[in-house]
């Protein structure tokens, strides 16, 4: 394996004294990690460094054409104060598929895996403790060529960044109200929605300012033909309790496969819930909310493992869910993934690897 060069600080930031006042994505650590990919090279010059600024040129490609992938996964600290990572190899196996999805070099993961590691290590100290705060990883991937002809860049940046979040309900668990979406497609088939890319966020901006604009918290995407097919929220996976079954969506190729959606029903196979994952039509969801079989409907992302949702509008009907209150599902596998990052409970599931 290449060396990972260290560059140190000249002087390092102060820690947050209380991490529920930190907003989310805006303070990072001291340090990130970064290397380079060129043909003749191929990925080289792994290193970590003091976080600061980059210099681009203006003829950057991916500020052209946004051939870039990123991931989210965090770091937690447990009761005895160890530092734990959730489910590293998946997000960095996911990291490589949007690659392969974006004609980006495919990166060597237990490499990668190692130098995460190390960053980590380095860092821990930034890990908060209060329960369900965290400290977010973001590696992502960009084009580096300086060119503006449209085509796949020769030369690529890796790098990961790190900031400390506060768990993501600060003013309790609350429900959010989400719009359907049937006017904006998000993704197609065929399309980049299965990698984790900024283009398919770039799709969905205008859609969320719209539904902000009527009073709704985030949109849900229908799939992009038919605009019948319920696929994800703008960066959640979608799950229905539909008469005491755990239904989410199949992985089609236009949503993102993620990571806490495989949790999820990883967990609730466990308890013994039936679960599936299928074509589910909006249609069906309506149904099943007039014939009083929508128990309910929550969303699952790294960023908040678990959103219970409250309201769901789809054109004018307007779905009230378990009195806008949080369901008993919800809060049963909220406080157990809680309870799992804090290491109150035992993780039989092996999805942590301690660091120190
Ligand atoms: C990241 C993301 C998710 C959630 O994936 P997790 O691995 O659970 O964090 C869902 N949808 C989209 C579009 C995403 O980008």
């Amino acid at each position: 394996m290449q060396p990972i060069d260290f560059i140190e600080a000249k002087s390092l930031k102060a820690k947050p004294q209380d991490i529920s006042n930190v907003s989310f994505g805006k303070l990072f650590t001291d340090y990130m990690f970064e290397m380079d990919y060129a043909p003749e090279k191929g990925w080289h010059g792994a290193k970590i460094l003091p976080y600061a600024e980059i210099a681009l040129a203006p003829s950057n490609a991916t500020l052209h054409y946004g051939q870039a992938v990123f991931e989210g996964m965090k770091a937690f600290r447990s009761k005895e104060g160890a530092v734990r990572v959730f489910r590293a190899e998946d997000h960095l196996n996911r990291l490589n598929n949007s690659n392969r999805i974006l004609d980006i070099p495919q990166i060597d993961v237990a490499f990668v895996k190692k130098a995460l590691f190390k960053l980590l290590e380095l860092e821990k100290d930034w890990v908060p403790s209060l329960k369900g705060s965290s400290l977010y990883i973001r590696p992502f991937i960009f084009a580096t060529d300086e060119y503006l002809g449209v085509g796949v860049s020769k030369t690529y940046k890796l790098m990961i960044i790190l900031s400390p979040v506060s768990a993501y309900y600060v003013n309790g668990f609350a429900p959010v109200k989400i719009m359907v979406e049937d006017k904006y497609v998000r993704a197609v088939r065929g399309g980049l929605g299965e990698a984790k890319t900024p283009a398919n966020y770039a799709a969905s901006l205008h859609a969320g300012s719209e539904a902000h604009k009527k009073g709704y918290d985030q949109v849900l995407w229908l799939d992009g033909v038919e605009h019948k097919f319920i696929e994800e929220v703008g960066s959640m996976n979608i799950f229905f309790k539909i008469n005491g079954e755990i239904v989410t969506p199949a992985l089609n190729g236009s949503i993102l496969s993620g990571i806490t959606r495989k949790t999820v029903l990883e967990i609730a196979k466990k308890w013994g819930y039936p679960t599936s994952e299928r074509r589910l039509s909006i249609e069906e969801v309506c149904e099943a909310y007039d014939e009083g079989k929508l128990e309910e409907v929550f969303g699952s992302g790294t960023a908040a493992v678990i959103s219970p949702v409250g309201e769901l509008l789809y054109k004018d009907k307007k779905m009230l869910l378990n009195d806008g209150k949080v369901g008993e599902f919800s809060q049963k596998i909220f406080d157990y993934v809680a309870d799992l990052q804090t290491g109150v409970e035992t993780d039989s599931f092996g999805f942590f690897e301690k660091i120190a």
